[in-house]
């Protein structure tokens, strides 16, 4: 076993400045990681093709040529390296964007190649951006051939001519070392009746395959694998859950519930609304503990929802806390939150990391003598610090932004675990939610209040500014609110503030103080600047913001109908949507406008037209998944929680589905996994809970 834990520097082959790239890259640190990244696709590289035989762009093709000529071009940003790419019928061009010195100096001229890469048409002639490239002598003596695999890289890695092949070299190189250490983990019998190929000759297949049958047949059994453990997880969790972990009952409907709902109550629920808090209802009557997902689309009406659930604690004696990811948001829900309540007996309170001491102290002595009954906040509600009476239902909004950790924390803060409400806006896929919250129960708001009118939604390039700009003069004009939205992440966040900043001064020329006032708000600024501006944008003293990403989740702002999202090709879809949610929570109708540069990759194009098209955030999520994968769709790929390597849950449902029948059956007949012959699964069970750090129990 130990042999798969071997730093990924100890494989021939991996020097110091490679196992560097690979660690930062693809998160290759061992040789199980090694092992673990699977072909996402695989090739024929059995065929070669003359230069004038290429006729599309289509599918890769395969040329022995030499390098005649080797040159870099363009300046600063627009600098590349290209290269003439001749065999005896004709020449192509190969051009590099990324790596240019390192390949300036490595690249031979004039000896043998072998390209691989797919063309692409420029000027009217076939070209090559980032080839793979391999001296011939070393494709012909590499035991390489026939079907090969191609494994996800980078363009980093491309750039420093680390690419699949060498990828599959390094595979090629690690296999042989790891026969032996990959054991089978199901006992014979279950084996067969699932239809399983054994466990190390599918690593092999998988990598390596002989044929296309064979290598089906390893695939399925290493998905399986992933599924079934991860189902594993879900069921026992559910199973603990379920038969250990009594509750807080609230049995009555009190006064503070029925006075709300019969007087208090600015509109009539939907019937989504009334179904998701009866299923809430039949959680918590009866003592056992909840721990629900609600699912609602922007704009769904979850708060009102939420609101309702506190009421239910308090009116049986428990107080109640909903935990927002920002301090904007925590405040916009403490202001909303109090004014609905304003009639009620009810002590409401806001916390944030700049709630003043003083203030602080005080609100802290409410909630341990049990005069506060609601308490608003950031994660700042859940430091150990912060000690409640008698906490019995807690509210998390849009939990992708919580960790997992902070969750656990919530469990503490009283006898039993408070019920715990969570509720996102990112709506997942049926087949996602059941894997990914197996252990969870799920309710969903699928109905949006009446008279809302779908936004409208449009795609200009940059160059139509001025128009754009036109537009939002008559929207203010006629009285509406304009949000202008800023791309800011991590990795190119100097690039990005100039942009915001720029983008700011070009809105304030031609939008002039004297007739606009323009709020900005990023993160960068105070928490109570931001709230500052934030609040004159509610009130109306502002006609636009300008805004980072800050305004993603949660702001709720009636009166503003459009929302600008610049350079809308570096936004995910599920963001692009959230950002959209701001708008059309009124009444009049709302527009969504995404800029973008003419340059869009054919992921971006395909965002796009999807924002265009649809308002259904299900369906957006649907394309996202197919897009990125499940994984970044929750957010959890750092996070651990739904690490699949191998699986897909879009494609593989079912062997999703019989992994969790094929679990449920085991877990029924022997619930702890501990008849000798399930030892290779209990095994396994471990060490994979082990490394996923125990994220199930408390998500
Ligand atoms: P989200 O689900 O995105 O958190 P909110 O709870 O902020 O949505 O609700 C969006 C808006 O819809 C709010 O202004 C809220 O007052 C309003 N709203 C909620 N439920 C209803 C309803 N049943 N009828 C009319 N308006 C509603
Ligand atoms: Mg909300």
């Amino acid at each position: 076993m130990q042999i798969l834990q071997t730093p990924i520097e100890y494989l021939k082959g991996v020097g110091p400045a490679k196992a560097d790239l690979l660690k930062k890259e693809l998160r290759i640190f061992t040789y199980r990681d090694l092992l673990n990244l699977f072909p996402f696709r695989y090739v024929d590289r059995s065929r070669f093709y003359k230069i004038n035989e290429i006729s599309s762009t289509e599918t890769e093709v395969q040329i022995i040529g030499k390098i005649t000529k080797l040159e870099e071009v363009g300046a600063a940003r627009a600098k590349r390296l290209t290269a003439h790419f001749v065999d005896e019928t004709g020449s192509v061009e190969l051009v590099w964007f990324k790596g240019l010195k390192w390949l300036k100096n490595s690249l031979k001229l004039n000896q043998p190649y072998v390209l691989f890469a797919k063309p692409s048409m420029f000027n009217n002639r076939y070209n090559f951006a980032h080839p793979d490239l391999e001296l011939l002598e070393e494709f012909k003596a590499s035991p390489l051939q026939g079907l090969q695999p191609v494994y996800p890289s980078t363009e980093k890695l491309n750039g420093r001519n680390i690419n699949a092949r060498t990828l599959a070299k390094l595979t090629q190189t690690l296999l042989p070392q790891l026969k032996g250490a990959l054991p089978e983990i199901y006992p014979p019998e279950f084996l067969k009746e699932n239809g399983l190929a054994p466990r190390e000759a599918s690593y092999f297949e998988v990598h390596f395959p002989k044929n296309v049958e064979r290598l089906e047949k390893a695939g399925y059994r290493l998905k399986f694998d992933e599924f079934f453990m991860l189902q594993l997880d879900m069921i026992r969790q559910k199973k603990i859950h379920q038969i250990k972990q009594r509750g807080f009952a609230f049995s009555a409907l009190g006064e503070n519930f029925n006075n709300f709902y019969n007087n208090e109550l600015p509109f009539e629920l939907t019937g989504a609304q009334k179904k998701v808090l009866k299923e809430i209802r039949k959680d918590i009557m009866h003592g056992l503990h909840m721990n629900r997902l609600v699912q609602g689309d922007v704009g769904s009406g979850k708060t009102i929802v939420a609101l309702m659930c506190m009421l239910m604690a308090i009116d049986n004696g428990f107080q109640a806390c909903l935990m927002a990811p920002t301090e904007i948001l925590a405040t916009q829900h403490y202001n909303g939150l109090k004014e609905l309540v304003e009639n009620l007996p009810v002590e409401i309170a806001l916390l944030t990391g700049s709630t003043k001491a003083a203030a602080r102290r005080e609100l802290h002595a409410k909630l341990e003598d049990g005069s506060l009954h609601i308490l608003i906040g950031t994660h700042a509600l859940i430091e150990d610090k912060v000690k409640y009476k008698n906490l019995g239902m807690a509210v998390i909004d849009e939990q992708h932004r919580f960790g997992v950790a902070q969750r656990a924390q919530l469990w503490k803060k009283n006898t039993l675990p408070p019920h715990i409400l969570i509720m996102t806006a990112t709506p997942i896929p049926r087949t996602l939610a059941m894997s990914v919250y197996g252990n969870l129960d799920i309710s969903v708001i699928d109905e949006l209040p009446p008279g809302r009118k779908p936004i409208t939604t449009v795609h200009r390039y940059d160059s139509n500014r001025l128009k754009v700009f036109g537009f939002m003069k008559d929207e203010i004009a006629i009285g509406r609110q304009v949000y202008v939205v800023y791309p800011l992440i991590e990795e190119s966040k100097q690039m990005d503030y100039k942009d915001l900043q720029d983008g700011y001064e070009s809105i304030v020329r031609a939008f002039p103080k004297s007739d606009y006032q323009v709020s900005i708000v990023h993160g960068k600024m105070k928490a109570t600047d931001k709230e500052w501006e934030m609040q004159r944008f509610a009130k109306g003293e502002t006609q636009i913001m300008v805004a980072t990403t800050v305004i993603e989740v949660g702001v709720n702002v009636p009166n503003a109908s459009v929302m600008v999202i610049e350079s809308a090709e570096r936004f995910g879809l599920s963001q692009l949507h959230q950002l959209r949610g701001r708008v059309g929570r009124g009444a009049e109708q709302s527009f969504c406008i995404l800029m973008t540069s003419h340059k869009l990759s054919s992921d971006a194009k395909t965002r796009i037209k999807t924002m265009v098209r649809t308002n259904d955030g299900f369906e957006i999520s649907e394309v996202d998944m197919k897009l990125r994968g499940p994984g970044d769709l929750m957010g959890t790929r750092q996070s651990g929680i739904l690490n699949l390597k191998i699986a897909d849950l879009m494609k593989d449902g079912a062997i999703l589905e019989q992994a969790r029948n094929a679990a449920i059956n085991l877990l029924e007949k022997d619930p702890q996994l501990q008849q000798p012959e399930h030892y290779g699964i209990l095994q396994h069970f471990n060490s994979q809970v082990k490394r996923k750090m125990q994220w199930g129990r408390i998500s």
